[in-house]
């Protein structure tokens, strides 16, 4: 889709646009965000000047009314010099402000979705929690109601941009099932955690928070109390999607270097590309991320269409995670050992990719998510879906 010409002509401009500011203003610190594990916030901010957080926010809400389909561009270009970088926007426009304006009152659009496309405020998820990783239902978080207020306790870990966000798209128990709120960090009884450090992904900071009964009225619930599970399940396929894409961009440029190293590097009085154990490589890692992308297209298609399909959005995130951790091993290879060597820019691309077997959901749900949706419509339709 990104590479190529059929793009609409809306979707060319903006991945020029992209491309261009990631280039002017992410590629010359994109090794030093990782060095120091620094989240270059004003940077940041730019990207809301700039239309990119809420991209998929009608106008009127402060966003450019796009879609997911600009959102996946937007993803993989700034991923291809960043993945941290990425991964926090992915954190900020999707897991937050996408499924709060989807999901939040005309107050809470009106309120927050403009501060959160504009860059003023940055925003988070929280769903994961000490307790409860892959079995996010099982959270211990709770709002109980008292006197028409809710007061919410509990916490939240590994949450993406917490150490900055000052909206939290929150998951509670509450009469009914499961609830969710927007909860501010200026709230009485909202504590952070310190930043985690971490093996990849360094830059997007991540962290705890903590909820000491928060008193929340009517106007932070995020569409009806009972419906959480809803929201919570409704905006998984699209951020797995999202996700994938993020992976694409760290595969093209462990493929992009891996290329020119081999064109460049002679070994004896022979390219590396040249010798048949360094073309094995790089055709099984060209394919890999070709079949990464055309898998992701598609399933940006069915899910735009059918929001809760979560077989082709698992398909397309396991298949381009794992893809891209195999194809930056691989470019590590064809590096031999400069590719070891933090300057070559290659390995950080391997730190960062691991993530995607293990962030928004890890590899061994995603595989039951894909058998048992694949068993359900075989049995049902007694064909393979396509
Ligand atoms: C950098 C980073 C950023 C993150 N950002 C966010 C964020 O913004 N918001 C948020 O809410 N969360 C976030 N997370 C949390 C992430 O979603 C969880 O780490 C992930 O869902 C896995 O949960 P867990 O870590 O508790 O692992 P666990 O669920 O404890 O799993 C441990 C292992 O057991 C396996 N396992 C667990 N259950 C099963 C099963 N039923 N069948 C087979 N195997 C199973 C897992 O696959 C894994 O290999 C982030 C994590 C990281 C590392």
């Amino acid at each position: 889709m990104m590479e190529q010409s059929r793009l609409p002509e809306t979707y060319e401009i903006l991945k020029n646009t992209v491309r261009d500011f990631v280039s002017k203003k992410i590629a010359p610190i994109s090794a030093s965000i990782d060095e120091n594990d620094e989240f270059p916030v004003e940077i940041f901010r730019e990207m809301g000047k700039m239309g990119f957080l809420g991209i998929t926010i009608p106008e009127e809400f402060g966003g450019s009314g796009m879609d997911y389909l600009a959102q996946a561009i937007i993803t993989e270009e700034i991923a291809y010099e960043s993945a941290s970088l990425a991964l926090s926007y992915a954190a900020h426009s999707n897991l937050c402000l996408d499924n709060l304006y989807r999901n939040g009152s005309q107050e809470i659009r009106e309120k927050f979705v403009p501060k959160l496309c504009s860059g003023q405020w940055i925003g988070s998820l929280g769903m994961t929690e000490p307790g409860s990783g892959s079995d996010a239902l099982a959270m211990k978080s709770t709002a109980v109601m008292e006197n028409g207020k809710y007061y919410l306790s509990g916490s939240k870990t590994l949450i993406t941009n917490a150490p900055y966000s000052d909206l939290f798209l929150t998951y509670a128990k509450t009469e009914g099932g499961y609830s969710a709120f927007a909860v501010l960090s200026t709230d009485d009884g909202f504590t952070r955690g310190n930043k985690f450090s971490k093996m990849g992904m360094r830059g997007s900071p991540t962290g705890s928070i903590f909820f000491d009964r928060i008193e929340l009225d009517d106007s932070r619930v995020i569409g009806k109390i009972g419906a959480g599970k809803d929201i919570l399940l409704g905006g998984l396929n699209s951020e797995r999607i999202i996700l994938a894409f993020l992976f694409i961009g760290v595969a093209k440029k462990a493929l992009d270097s891996a290329l020119n190293y081999s064109i460049e590097r002679k070994q004896s009085n022979r390219h590396l590309y040249e010798f048949q154990l360094i073309e094995e490589k790089l055709a099984y890692m060209y394919v890999r991320y070709r079949t990464s992308r055309l898998l992701s297209e598609d399933a940006l298609r069915k899910v735009e269409a059918e929001p809760m399909d979560s077989l082709s959005a698992a398909s397309a995130v396991l298949h381009a995670s794992e893809s891209a951790e195999y194809i930056a091993r691989e470019a590590i290879q064809i590096h031999g050992g400069y590719g070891y060597v933090k300057d070559s820019g290659v390995e950080r691309l391997l730190r960062d990719a691991i993530l995607g077997q293990i962030g928004g959901g890890t590899t061994e749900i995603r595989k039951h998510l894909i058998s048992s949706a694949l068993v359900k419509s075989y049995k049902r339709d007694g064909v393979i879906p396509e």
